[in-house]
């Protein structure tokens, strides 16, 4: 009897079925957006603790967002692999015509409520197989989505201190294993409010590029702290870029189009979706065809690039200002001196992807990629199994280690 438990001990070690051994290879994954993160913005200034994630991991030449380049539409695309037309959160603000209501990121019931997202955030997919998972932030995390949230969640609180939410994060880290979240998503909101009001190449920025970086480096020293360190990856992104915006390149909608001719208008500089008044589609579409410094599509005929224009809450029509152009509803409305909601291509609007950890490479440089490959990417580091999404392993399998 006693040689056949030895036995069975025996085999269980050498096959992984060990319950302390499968614990100490678990891989964790803490993944940080900074909000509005230009992809060069490390090359205007010293930035020492994002050359140090580098050199320890990988970074990419940039990372591409989905097009409408917006705060909302691209953190649930990270969350969920899926482009905004899948996932339903098609601009910041949008009118969904088959509930009748308009979902908007200023109204805080809307928000949370899980019945406008659509698709399947990484959150949930750890939920339902089991995995703990915590969310500061994190675009859509408030809402219960599917039956799920993740086990640790905030509300969202604009201007919070972030090194009350470094703090926050590290105490999740700090729990008891059988409570500690495997994954964990947090979001800083800037530096897309500096870059909104004083622009990407104003010395503010710089400022706040500067202080974001040494938050990084005192976030990555607590990591170093903790016991399991080394199964621990961190990845930091951000969803779009920023271009540089001016009075002097504006157009007024309502210039070239009387105004009831729409009967439905959604978005903010640089990005419109209108509801036409009926048998008007074209008519709108005519009278801004040709206008410099805006692009107009009707929906079902943006370019395939763009994988948009296809979901109900696009409404008839899109309207996006072109590189470094605004669009505005009024002439009182003043554009800043930053935007972002261009077309994905322009470079202005492609941002961050550093990541080092047991599963990364190190002192490695990755070609551009996708924004929706990062949920696959997760899915293989924490053995996940993913959800059927847009994104593809295949497209950043070469960042991790053989
Ligand atoms: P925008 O630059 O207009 O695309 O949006 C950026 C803004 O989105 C930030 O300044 C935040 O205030 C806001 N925001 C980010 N996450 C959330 C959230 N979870 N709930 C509400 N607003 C948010
Ligand atoms: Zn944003
Ligand atoms: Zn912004």
């Amino acid at each position: 009897m006693k040689r056949i438990l030895f036995l069975l001990l025996a085999i269980s070690l050498l096959f992984g079925c060990n319950p302390e051994k499968t614990k100490e290879q678990r891989q964790y994954v803490v993944m940080l957006s900074m909000d509005g993160f230009r992809w060069d913005y490390t090359e205007k200034v010293p930035t020492p603790n994002f050359d140090k994630l580098a050199a320890m991991g990988v970074k990419a030449k940039s990372l591409k967002p989905c097009f409408p380049t917006k705060t909302f539409p691209n953190h649930y695309s990270i969350a969920t692999g899926l482009y905004p037309d899948h996932h339903g959160i098609v601009l910041n603000s949008f009118f969904d015509p088959e509930s009748n209501r308009n979902f908007s990121i200023m109204d805080r019931e809307t928000v949370q409520d899980g019945s406008f997202y659509d698709g399947e955030p990484i959150w949930v997919t750890a939920e339902k197989q089991g995995i703990k998972s915590g969310s500061y932030f994190w675009v859509g995390s408030e809402a219960e989505i599917d039956g799920f949230r993740p086990t640790y969640w905030k509300t969202y609180t604009k201007d919070f201190p972030y090194k009350q939410q470094i703090d926050s994060v590290i105490s999740w880290l700090q729990k008891p294993e059988d409570y500690r979240p495997q994954l964990i998503l947090w979001y800083f909101d800037e530096p897309d409010q500096t870059g909104h009001i004083a622009g990407p190449d104003s010395q503010e920025l710089e400022s706040k590029i500067i202080e974001l970086d040494f938050l990084l480096g005192y976030f990555i020293n607590e990591i170093e702290k903790l016991p399991f360190r080394e199964q621990i990856n961190v990845i930091v992104t951000s969803d779009h870029g920023m271009s540089a915006t001016s009075e002097e390149r504006k157009i007024v909608l309502y210039d070239f189009i009387p105004n009831e001719w729409v009967i439905e208008v959604q978005g903010y500089n640089p990005n419109f979706n209108m509801k036409a008044k009926e048998g008007y589609i074209d008519s709108i579409y005519f009278a801004l065809k040709d206008v410099e410094g805006i692009t107009i599509w009707k929906t079902g005929e943006l370019p395939e690039r763009l994988q948009y224009g296809h979901h109900i809450r696009t409404l008839d029509l899109v309207v996006v200002a072109d590189s470094s152009w605004s669009v505005e509803l009024s002439h009182e409305k003043n554009v800043g001196n930053g935007a972002h909601g261009y077309d994905n291509n322009n470079r202005d609007m492609q941002t961050i992807f550093y990541a080092y950890g047991l599963a990364f490479k190190e002192n490695y440089i990755s070609e551009t990629f996708n924004n929706v490959d990062i949920y696959p990417l997760i899915c293989e580091i924490i053995k996940l199994k993913p959800a059927p999404v847009d994104g593809k392993i295949a497209n950043v399998r070469n960042l991790l280690k053989e």
